[in-house]
């Protein structure tokens, strides 16, 4: 490596130190779960995608264990060559039945999913009209693909609609609406009800990333598009293993007979990345029976979620409104939500404050996410330290 090339890196991260902007990370040394032991303390952790609170469940780690038995531990292949064990099909033929579609097939992960999923499916003559918020993989899903671009503002009906319009105008033969289910900064959920409307009023496709929603939003935790009933109105689903469903590893999309075939011709991460470990999607397929059947989970998720939010409005904190697990606490100031995530650690509570650019200048906040694993003394725990660190900070009087 060039001196010139090793400096320019150099300069690289002061500036994002310089800028308040580094990232650092954590060992957890136990199984991820509303406990956690972060270098020796015990926390509570507040700040995780384990919604169902799956990640440690006896019956996953029992199904993986086995599964590593029976199927050893990884496939040495891509799906198409010698990658493919029964395993996989039974987690994908599983996962189309739960969401509700003809087929599914695997990624490694959503994002995988994503950066997949346009490309095989439009071409230069079509048009792909996506929100300004949408997930980081969609957006580079969306870069891989010929198809011409249009944006909308963050749920603004009114903006997509002018889109769509113009999309046609301008001669597209097929347009997809590509929207993330629910918006993960904010916990706010897409208006399917109003986008699979317009899509059906301007003949466009829908596709839905649902990964902050399958396995606890709608009936059976079957996401999104159960939730608000559009669910034979959105084309195409995109979600990972990774956050409710058990929080493992892996993606998929879930969609009509021809689209999955096509896409297991095509799909450039499906085909030239390695297959998914067998004792991965062994579990996967027991962390869907355990959400299909999760009616407790997701009521003691969803009452988390209220007790959470009174207590926190309680103690005066500013809150977006909503009915997501996901709860972000607004404090306005970048520096502001690092010193309280810090005085948080202190106090034994694992949260992240998120600045720009990962949320809008002068937004900034504590994404705190509810899970199914923390009990009611676990969130008394949590307000009594949020109260705490918020006086101390004058965030709250
Ligand atoms: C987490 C997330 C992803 C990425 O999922 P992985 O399986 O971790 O790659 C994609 N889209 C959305 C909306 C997400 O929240």
């Amino acid at each position: 490596m060039t001196p010139e090339f090793l400096s320019g890196l150099a300069d690289t991260l002061r500036d994002i130190d310089n800028a308040g902007l580094m990232k650092t990370e954590r060992a957890i040394l136990s199984p991820q779960g509303g406990h956690i032991d972060v270098n020796g303390r015990e926390m509570l952790n507040l700040c995780a995608n384990n919604y169902l609170g799956l990640a440690d469940h006896p019956d996953l780690i029992e199904a993986a264990r086995g599964a590593l038995s029976d199927f050893g531990y990884g496939m040495a292949s891509v799906r198409f060559i010698c990658g493919t064990n029964s395993v996989h099909r039974d987690l994908e033929r599983r996962l189309a039945a739960y969401l509700g579609k003809d087929d599914a097939i695997l990624f490694a992960a959503c994002f995988d999913a994503n950066g997949g999923v346009f490309e095989p499916l439009l071409g230069p003559e079509d048009a792909i009209v996506s929100d300004a918020l949408n997930h980081a993989s969609i957006i580079d899903g969306i870069r891989l693909c010929k198809a011409k671009r249009y944006r909308y503002a963050n749920s603004d009906m009114n903006a997509l609609e002018d889109v769509l319009k113009k999309a046609r105008a301008e001669g597209a033969r097929h347009i997809m609406i590509a929207t993330d289910g629910v918006f993960s900064m904010d916990g706010y959920l897409a208006n399917l009800p109003e986008i699979t409307a317009l899509a059906e009023k301007h003949g466009a496709l829908v596709m839905v990333d649902d990964c902050h929603a399958t396995g606890f939003m709608g009936p059976e935790g079957r996401g999104m598009p159960h939730h608000f009933g559009v669910a034979d109105q959105v084309d195409i689903l995109t979600g990972t293993l990774g956050k409710a469903l058990g929080g493992a590893i892996g993606g998929y999309i879930a969609a009509a007979q021809p689209v999955i075939d096509l896409l297991r011709q095509r799909a450039r991460p499906y085909l030239f990345s390695n297959s998914l470990p067998p004792a991965i999607a062994v579990a996967s397929v027991t962390a869907i029976d355990l959400a299909e059947a999760g009616n407790d989970l997701r009521a003691q998720l969803f009452d988390n979620a209220i007790y959470w939010r009174n207590g926190m409005e309680s103690l005066g904190f500013e809150l977006l409104p909503g009915e997501h697990p996901i709860i972000p606490v607004m404090l306005g100031d970048a520096r502001l939500s690092q010193q309280m995530a810090a005085r948080l650690y202190e106090l034994g509570v694992y949260v992240a404050g998120f600045f720009y650019p990962v949320v809008p200048e002068g937004s900034a906040r504590i994404r705190t996410q509810m899970n199914a694993a923390l009990s009611r003394g676990d969130l008394d725990r949590a307000l009594a330290a949020f109260g705490k660190a918020g006086r101390e900070l004058g965030v709250i009087a």
